[in-house]
């Protein structure tokens, strides 16, 4: 995937300010407009993510958040130590019998199969449980990561093992919740960096729920306020996330501001004529209550031929990377793409793919081509020749630019809608992937087109399996991504199918 290797070169020198605006809101109605839509979006979210959550650690550093699954062994929970310092620099692994040497930039990590001692640098690290080795990927008790981390990174780690999330360097969101002086109805949050939690509303409760923000706790978990209608609201963390609740005797709306720093809620009642089109949300079952979209510019309505659109990556005068002196990604990506087809189709998923030949499409057209299908999901394939396994990517919204657009999404954040979809995708896939002891990542990236997809849209970068790189094209390697992805994308088909 060329535009990776490039962003992660750059990534070292990306600022603080650089990743928490790729962060921030996605403008659904544009401005500072009152957001039931959000909440409604967000209530399908809930409804998407419903099924049983699998444990994860949520990453926060200076250059990117992510996050990773915690598996259980022996009754504690455990982290791939590789692929938590991958997306932080240059990493690589070797296995000698039951050692398992890791570099990470100039510091070497010497771990033995079940020993407690670890050396960094030729020191003795000491693991509060046993290193594990588990198919040649490395194993770290979760409560090491603050005494190991530091050695690797010369910097601070701080870990919130109870729920999940890791804090690298000195990276925190604060936050303050103030009553308005006019107005006891309306409560502010103000935040010191921009933030875009999802927001669910339920009888009696507001849920703002923070997945890719640092945020911390406020001095006292409960806020009390002196409003009628909003007397309190509480900080928690679970699994990976913060949130917020606020208690409320009235149905509330939120709307952000100053770039994302502010969140306002106000009594719902209020709300303006630009969103009294969206029907409000109701108990019922998302398929059978589909809010009306919001008009995208661009792509009439018509049926749905396909339910999945696979693009492969690159292709003619673009090669892609160049995996091996022979080895072209764009070749690489089509026989995945093909393969990826055969077995949607073979499990009843009507699916075409848009780049079939060597031809050389610009990620306009294809973001054009997939919209006007109106398929349920759109995928794209890299390939990549290091690391390993899959990363999985969803978009990561451009800054918006503050322009009002009324009703009309920009090109730029044509995915914003489709957001929540995009990530069930991504999950149910990692599930399967999973499942099949094959290691994944999913992350966030501004890679187009993702962003100008409206439908669920994923990127799925595939690396060897061994360091042998033509093995990318081996059939059982492809069979077996190819149909863990078609498990994921058919576990999650009738969601998927729901999106408008
Ligand atoms: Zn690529």
């Amino acid at each position: 995937m060329r535009w990776i290797r490039k962003r992660r070169i750059s990534e070292q020198c990306i600022s603080k300010s650089w990743i928490s605006k790729r962060w921030i809101k996605r403008r659904w109605l544009g401005g500072s407009s009152l957001f039931l839509l959000t909440i409604f979006l967000a209530m399908l979210a809930l409804l998407l993510s419903a099924a049983p959550a699998e444990k994860h650690l949520s990453v926060y550093s200076t250059v990117a958040n992510y996050s990773l699954p915690i598996m259980q062994r022996q009754g504690r929970d455990y982290v791939g130590l590789l692929e938590l310092l991958e997306p932080l620099g240059t990493v690589s692994a070797k296995l000698d019998g039951s050692r398992w040497r890791l570099h990470y930039n100039n510091i070497l990590g010497e771990f033995n199969n079940g020993k407690n001692r670890a050396r960094i640098q030729g020191r003795d690290a000491d693991l509060s449980a046993k290193f594990l080795l588990e198919n040649g990927r490395g194993l770290v008790p979760l409560s090491s990561l603050d005494s190991l981390l530091p050695r690797f990174l010369g910097g601070p780690a701080t870990l919130h093992a109870e729920s999940g999330r890791l804090f690298i360097g000195n990276i925190a969101t604060h936050f303050t919740a103030t009553v308005a002086t006019d107005d006891p109805s309306r409560l502010v949050f103000r935040f010191t960096a921009p933030v875009n939690p999802s927001v669910a509303a339920e009888p009696g409760k507001l849920h703002l729920t923070f997945t890719h923000e640092p945020l911390t706790a406020p001095a006292s978990p409960t806020l009390t306020f002196s409003s009628k209608t909003i007397p309190a609201a509480t900080y928690s963390e679970n699994n990976g996330a913060a949130e917020i609740t606020v208690t409320t005797t009235i149905p509330l709306m939120a709307s952000f501001s100053n770039d994302g720093r502010s969140i306002t809620l106000v009594p719902a009642k209020s709300q303006p004529a630009a969103a009294a089109s969206i029907k409000p949300p109701t108990s019922a079952p998302v398929a059978q209550n589909s809010p009306t979209p919001p008009p995208q510019s661009g792509v009439p309505s018509a049926p749905r031929r396909y339910f999945a659109v696979i693009d492969a990556s690159h292709g003619g005068s673009d090669r892609g990377e160049a995996l091996s002196s022979t080895l072209a990604e764009k070749d690489v990506t089509v026989a995945f793409a093909r393969r990826l087809r055969q077995e949607l189709e073979s499990r009843g998923i009507s699916t075409l793919v848009l780049r079939d030949s060597d031809a050389n499409l610009s990620l306009d057209d294809r973001a054009f081509f997939a919209n006007s299908t109106h398929a349920a999901v759109y995928i794209v394939i890299h390939a990549a020749s290091s690391g390993h396994g899959i990363r999985l990517y969803t978009a990561m919204l451009p800054y918006a630019d503050g322009e009002d657009r009324g009703p009309f999404h920009p090109w730029s954040t044509a995915q914003s809608f489709y957001m929540p979809f995009s990530q069930a995708a991504a999950a149910s896939v990692a599930a399967e992937l999973r499942k099949d002891q094959i290691s994944v990542r999913t992350l966030t990236a501004p890679l187009r087109p993702l962003n100008n997809v409206v439908s669920a849209a994923i990127a799925v970068e595939v690396a060897p399996p061994s360091s042998d790189v033509s093995s990318l094209l081996a059939p059982d390697y492809e069979q077996l991504i190819a149909g863990a992805v078609a498990n994921g994308i058919v576990a999650i088909r009738s969601q998927l199918g729901a999106a408008p």
